[in-house]
């Protein structure tokens, strides 16, 4: 049963790839050993070496089948004793078929948690798992437990807070599904026990309901995506206890409220609210069900299998009281949601052969400006005209029909992002009565990852930037700081180069011809529009090797984790994100506290204020920040804030598609270890050092031998490294911070000048 038809070479590039097979293959084929082979569907699976002659082997497959292959082809496995080694950097052969075996072998026994070097894995369970709660928490206070963990993650950072006086972080990534906001929620709770007893704890966690209804929506990807960036800051007194903390967030997708795809849901609160609210506010708010509003109705999908939105409602009512948000104030902000949903529902006829507008005067017109607090023929007017300066003169301009919608929408979007906004300064309030926040804090960032989709438009272009962003972070401590380490440790090792994904930032950043300057500008060209845009792009950055042009409105940058092609289409429209001055106004005029506080703060964010009737036919309404100027504003503080703490990295693994428990795809896990450098981290972290003990384990196994005894320890590490064939450093360091009573060390054992190396 000899069959030649092997897959071919698999796509390994050097920089994963530990061993090559040629460099074992007599070794291999005496023992037998076990062999990775790739099937067609790029599935890699077990095999043994029978016999290798040229560059043929012959392997033998779990099923009985024979190959002949291309030896070439074949990758090492690890020998059965490191099946599930909870840390990658214990295998032998690091590789990417190895790698994600071992996910695998610990993913079916539920152990969703790996060490990936100074990296977690997390694999997304998509089911309880019983890893949770506080029998768990108190064993990993206790060490009681040391597997792989977030808890343990957290209990780190809170012990070098502590150790080292220094903030920590805990950057959260991985594609939309892969469990980042459930892990930020499980490390929050670790924090709130162990920094417990103040109360606060209890308000922190719930803002997690809060920001979760306002800021999430089902998505074909994740039935409870989150759709902005977050970052909470808890802090913590000098006792150890948590005094307060800070959530700062980022770009919501606002787009969401008016318009969503098909199958997919707008914000959770808003079905919520429909499906909770009691009958006095219904009728106080004119509430209707789901499918009477357009924004709702348009997607087509009104429920999520298991979620009872009723019941959410409750639970947000509960956490926004603990928050401190008032009763009253929770009435207004139910009722600008309401008007949210209503003026989606107001409709327009056109008035005169010129397609110019009116809105209809029905319920729905009626509603919103009685809920937001204003005229109803304010309303309309805001609606259906624009007043501009033309030279000296004041003038009203009637819209069109398409006009009128995009000011409707843009409105009901402010209103939205406004109320977001206005929400997270309350919990900001309560979160940090007084002046608690002064000790030190653990940040837990949960920010959107890197997303390639079909069609690419302007949000993932920022979602992207910012993940470019927080790569370098990722490089930088991973890359540099653990190279300087292996230097410090007087190591004499090959220096392993990583991807710097420099140039592709430099493509986005670099003044005044880059990616977020040329759309600026752009954007504030009254002609510009995303053809235009496209075209300078293609005019101006062909030159960089991260860009290129493609056709009509698109282009494409080669990002970490891979090329991404947007479409320009809609790009100048939602970095300008204009609310003309006439709703803004319109806001202001408002007997609700609400939209005028909204008004008020998108004032502040205008880089100058905004004022009168203004400006000439056509032109921006007000001198506003572009939306990419205030998120690489927001991104450069947040990496400045994180670059002062210590990080901890979590990378959220989706194991498939389908958000169900036990498929795990290979191929899926794969590109995503790929995409984050989760392997290149584990291969620089012992690279050339396969087996790495951790000081106090070193301590524990050695601390009560005497100095040959010690020889004799290492040299039956020694042995057994060789006979698993693996390799074997042990750097003097080790030994030092082990073993105190045996500084003298140095002198008495001298293979190397600081390293016993074999
Ligand atoms: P997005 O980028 O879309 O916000 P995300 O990475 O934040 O995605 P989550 O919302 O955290 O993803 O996770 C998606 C779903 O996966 C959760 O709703 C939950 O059902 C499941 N899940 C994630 N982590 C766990 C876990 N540790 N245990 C059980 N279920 C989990
Ligand atoms: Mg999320």
């Amino acid at each position: 049963d000899l069959d030649s038809a092997a897959a071919p070479l698999p796509s390994v590039s050097k920089s994963n790839i530990g061993h090559r097979w040629s460099d074992i293959t007599s070794y291999a084929t005496k023992k037998k050993v076990q062999c990775w082979f790739q099937r067609p569907n790029g599935n890699w699976e077990l095999g043994r070496v029978i016999s290798t002659s040229g560059t043929e082997s012959v392997i033998s497959l779990p099923d009985g089948k024979v190959l002949k292959v291309n030896s070439d082809s074949l990758i090492p496995a690890n020998p059965d004793i490191l099946d599930g080694v909870d840390d990658l950097m214990q295998l032998s052969y690091l590789n990417e078929p190895s790698v994600l075996f071992n996910l695998q072998y610990r993913y079916k026994q539920d152990m969703i948690y790996t060490k990936a070097g100074p990296v977690l894995v997390a694999i997304n369970p998509f089911k309880k798992v019983p890893l949770y709660g506080n029998d768990y928490i108190e064993a990993y206070k206790n060490k009681s437990i040391e597997s792989p963990h977030v808890y343990a993650i957290a209990d780190t950072a809170i012990r070098e807070m502590t150790r080292d006086e220094v903030n920590q972080s805990i950057i959260i990534s991985g594609e939309s599904g892969a469990g980042k906001t459930e892990t930020a929620k499980i490390a929050m709770q670790y924090l709130a026990v162990l920094g417990g007893g103040s109360g606060i704890e209890y308000e922190i966690l719930k803002t997690n309901p809060i920001l979760e209804a306002f800021g999430n929506a089902k998505t074909l990807r994740n039935d409870n995506s989150s759709r902005f960036g977050k970052l909470i800051e808890i802090h913590f007194s000098e006792t150890g206890k948590i005094s307060g903390a800070k959530i700062q967030t980022f770009l919501l997708e606002k787009s969401r409220v008016v318009q969503c795809a098909e199958g997919e849901r707008s914000y959770h609160i808003f079905y919520q609210l429909c499906a909770g609210a009691p009958r006095a506010l219904r009728e106080k708010l004119n509430l209707k069900d789901v499918d009477e509003y357009k924004y709702l109705k348009q997607s087509n999908c009104y429920s999520i299998t298991g979620v009872n939105d009723a019941e959410h409602f409750h639970i947000v009512k509960e956490a926004l009281d603990i928050v401190h948000v008032s009763k009253e104030d929770q009435e207004s902000v139910f009722a600008m949601l309401a008007a949210v949903l209503w003026l989606g529902n107001v409709s327009f006829t056109i008035i005169d052969n010129e397609n110019h507008v009116e809105a209809v005067q029905d319920e729905s017109l009626i509603n919103v400006a009685k809920l937001i607090g204003c005229d109803a023929a304010d309303l309309n007017l805001a609606l259906s005209t624009r007043k501009m300066r033309v030279g000296s003169d004041n003038i009203v301009q009637k819209l069109t029909l398409s006009q009128a919608i995009e000011t409707r929408d843009a409105l009901a979007k402010s209103i939205y992002a406004g109320l977001f906004e206005w929400l997270v300064e309350q919990i900001n309030k309560s979160l940090a009565v007084g002046k608690r926040l002064t000790g030190r804090s653990i940040s837990i960032l949960d920010i959107y990852g890197f997303e390639s989709f079909d069609r690419n438009s302007f949000e993932q272009f920022c979602i992207n930037y910012a993940n470019e962003r927080l790569q370098q972070h990722f490089n930088r401590h991973l890359f540099k700081l653990e190279q300087e380490e292996y230097i410090q440790d007087g190591i004499d090792w090959a220096k392993v180069d990583f991807d710097d994904n420099q140039d592709c930032l430099h493509l986005f950043e670099k003044k005044p011809l880059g990616l977020l300057s040329l759309l600026n500008e752009e954007s504030t060209f009254p002609n510009g529009t995303d053809y235009t845009f496209a075209n300078k792009l293609k005019q101006h950055l062909n030159s960089n090797h991260c860009f290129k042009g493609e056709r009509e409105k698109a282009f494409s940058v080669s990002h970490f984790a891979g090329e991404v092609t947007y479409d320009t289409t809609g790009f100048l429209e939602k970095n300008r994100d204009l609310l003309h001055l006439d709703s803004i106004q319109l806001l202001s005029s408002c007997s609700c506290h609400l939209p005028k506080a909204f008004a008020s703060n998108m004032l502040n964010q205008s880089e100058t204020p905004v004022v009168g009737p203004l400006h000439k036919a056509g032109g921006a309404d007000s001198q506003k920040l572009s939306v990419v100027t205030k998120f690489k504003g927001q991104l450069f503080q947040l990496m400045q804030r994180l670059e002062s703490t210590t990080p901890h990295f979590i990378r959220c693994i989706k194991p498939n598609n389908f958000q169900s428990p036990g498929s795990y795809e290979q191929g899926l896990v794969l590109q995503q270890l790929r995409c984050c450098g989760v392997l290149e981290v584990v291969r620089i972290s012992r690279s050339g050092y396969p087996t790495r003990m951790p000081h106090q384990k070193f301590a524990k196994r050695l601390g009560f031998l005497r100095i040959h005894e010690i020889v004799h320890c290492m040299a039956f590490y020694v042995f057994k490294a060789a006979l698993e064939d693996t390799e074997l450093a042990v750097t003097l360091r080790s030994f030092k911070e082990a073993l105190p009573p045996y500084n003298h060390l140095s002198e008495e054992i001298k293979p190397g000048k600081n390293m016993l190396s074999y």
